[in-house]
């Protein structure tokens, strides 16, 4: 058993999934593998947490936990960091970017909400030819 194994089946091993056998072998390489055995111990504490407080426990993330996943997640971007292009632009044009990007945005907005406006007397009217057919689909023999 080697650690990639025991964390591919961590949950089923710490669900009780896991045959006789298998489970005896994962309990063994927690109890020699400090890894391990700490990622283990987290997680019986996250489903602890399920157990004891239902969905309230939802959003109390344990604070080690939380602290790792940041870690965890300010590493990746550092490694793939930010597009080259992006880099090699100066900070006055990368402002401009963002201005540009933002004016953009604002546009959208502005350009869905009188699209929207121009579009709803239309729908009345739609909604008003379904009345009159109505009316007269009701007259019908
Ligand atoms: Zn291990």
């Amino acid at each position: 058993m080697d650690c990639k194994e025991f964390q591919k089946n961590i949950h089923r091993y710490l669900d009780g999934e896991l045959a006789d056998v298998d489970a005896e072998r994962f309990a063994s390489h927690e109890r020699h593998c400090e890894l391990c055995s700490h990622q283990a111990e987290e997680l019986r504490a996250v489903s602890k947490m399920f157990e004891e407080d239902g969905l309230a426990a939802e959003f109390a993330v344990p604070e080690v936990l939380r602290a790792k996943t940041l870690r965890a997640f300010q590493e990746e971007v550092q490694e793939n960091s930010v597009p080259s292009w992006w880099s090699s632009l100066s900070t006055g044009l990368r402002s401009g970017v963002m201005a540009t990007a933002v004016v953009g945005l604002l546009l959208g907005v502005a350009l869905g909400s009188t699209l929207s406006a121009t579009l709803t007397p239309t729908s009345d009217r739609s909604l008003l030819y379904v009345a009159l057919l109505d009316e007269n689909v009701g007259e019908l023999p």
